[in-house]
């Protein structure tokens, strides 16, 4: 760490970067990656709640991977997993025992999870759950909400966080392309709606053309936003009643609202749901679960589902290492100092003069600046205090703690009492210098 109130210098990461460009684009494989202040940096190692890199800075880490890294960075467990199955084997274009263990877990651990079947990522199962419910419907339309994300593919990427000059009127949203190059006619396959709004949903599904309603069963790409109560329920009921198939959206909230997904915790059963993210602690696994009718029509109902990588033997090995330090204990554990942060925010905010919200869970909170009260979708969200926020993310950075820049903050079951003293003491002094 560096000793309090001097600040810390990130040059040798934007050299390595600037260096770099030549050979990757902007110097970052993902463009998630870019744009953040004061520029992408480059690391050398992970352990637990820490990344050092390579200005030698040690960080206190927020992004846990995108979300990924619910055990920490490099847990022994998971570690040691990877490297068994490494010496057996990389890749099979076969079954191996272990994938079917990994199934039959998150079998268990998921409510609506009767069948699964595993991908790389997020946004390909998410493309494999949309294909599904097309072919289960014979109906086109999905109904996706405003400031959800679901990856980054053409049929997909609309409304993910549009300005709000072109979003169109609160009660009838226009898509909004989220790239240049996208095809324009894909947002005919969608139906963008507000989410936290039931008579919508009802309004929307009664036309009976409606395949899915795809959602983050709470909303974390733009916020830590729970569903309204009835919300989901309400949704389910509207689904069944037009013969719609509800999908929910658990790249996110899957193992990080506890080990049953937000499903669980809402008691709210999907008939399709997807996983990636923390459900293998940082390696490329996704699955998509659900019905046993509904994904066993990947076998049977000619429905295609395909990937060279998916089941990949040794990213299975990490997926079970993961579920095995993914306990209900583990969760408890870690939600007391998750709860404690976010308590701890609230307060020096408050004390600092700063008006802001923390909103969430336990393990993924969300931090947003100049909101009088805690926002329900996306329009309210939109209207928080961005620049300010980007401002203290900053402050926070440079006395080493790495939080995202849009306000999420994700928590590892390694970031203890002493880690959770430590990033308090640095947001109470980020907190004074941009009140
Ligand atoms: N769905 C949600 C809710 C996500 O947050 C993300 C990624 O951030 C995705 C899908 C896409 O997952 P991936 O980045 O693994 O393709």
């Amino acid at each position: 760490g560096s000793p309090m109130g001097e600040k810390l210098n990130f040059d040798r990461s934007a050299k390595v970067i600037a260096e770099n460009s030549r050979f990757v684009a902007g110097g970052v494989n993902s463009n998630f990656r870019l744009g953040m202040q004061p520029g992408p940096l480059v690391f050398e190692r992970g352990e637990g709640p820490y990344l050092f890199d390579v200005d030698g800075n040690r960080l206190i880490d927020y992004y846990c991977g995108m979300g990924a890294m619910v055990l920490g960075h490099n847990p022994l467990g998971v570690r040691q997993a990877v490297k068994d199955q490494v010496d057996r084997g990389i890749l099979f274009a076969g079954q191996a025992p272990i994938e079917f263990e990994a199934a039959r877990i998150i079998c268990e651990r998921i409510p609506s999870a009767e069948r699964i079947r595993f991908g790389s990522s997020g946004s390909e199962v998410a493309q494999a759950a949309m294909r599904l419910a097309r072919a289960a419907t014979g109906r086109r339309t999905i109904v996706k909400f405003e400031g959800h994300y679901h990856g980054w593919f053409d049929n997909i990427l609309w409304s993910t966080a549009p300005a709000l000059d072109v979003a169109g009127p609160e009660g009838a949203p226009t898509a909004v392309g989220g790239s240049k190059g996208q095809d324009p006619s894909e947002a005919a396959g969608l139906s963008i709606l507000g989410w936290n709004d039931l008579a919508a949903v009802e309004a929307r599904l009664a036309k009976g053309d409606v395949a899915a309603v795809f959602m983050e069963a709470a909303m974390c790409n733009q916020g830590a936003i729970s569903p309204a109560p009835g919300y989901l329920e309400g949704v389910q009921a509207a689904c069944r009643k037009h013969g719609t198939l509800l999908i929910f959206d658990e790249v996110i909230t899957g193992f990080r609202l506890g080990q049953g997904g937000a499903q669980k915790l809402f008691g709210v059963t999907p008939d399709i749901s997807i996983f990636a993210k923390a459900i293998a602690n940082g390696f490329p696994v996704a699955a998509i679960a659900g019905r046993a009718d509904l994904i066993d029509m990947f076998a049977t109902g000619g429905v295609l589902h395909g990937g060279t990588f998916n089941a990949q033997p040794v990213a299975m090995a990490a997926m079970i290492g993961t579920q095995q330090g993914l306990t209900g204990e583990h969760h408890e554990r870690t939600s007391v100092f998750g709860d404690r942060l976010q308590a701890g925010i609230r307060d020096i905010l408050k004390e600092a003069g700063i008006k802001a919200q923390v909103t969430g869970f336990p393990l993924m909170f969300h931090v947003a600046f100049g909101l009088e009260a805690p926002a329900r979708n996306y329009r309210e969200m939109a209207r928080s205090d961005k620049k300010g926020y980007s401002l203290f993310a900053l402050a926070l950075l440079q006395r080493g703690v790495r939080v995202l820049e849009r306000g999420a903050w994700f928590v590892s079951s390694e970031h203890k009492d002493d880690v959770v003293d430590a990033t308090l003491e640095v947001v109470r002094d980020a907190a004074r210098e941009v009140a």
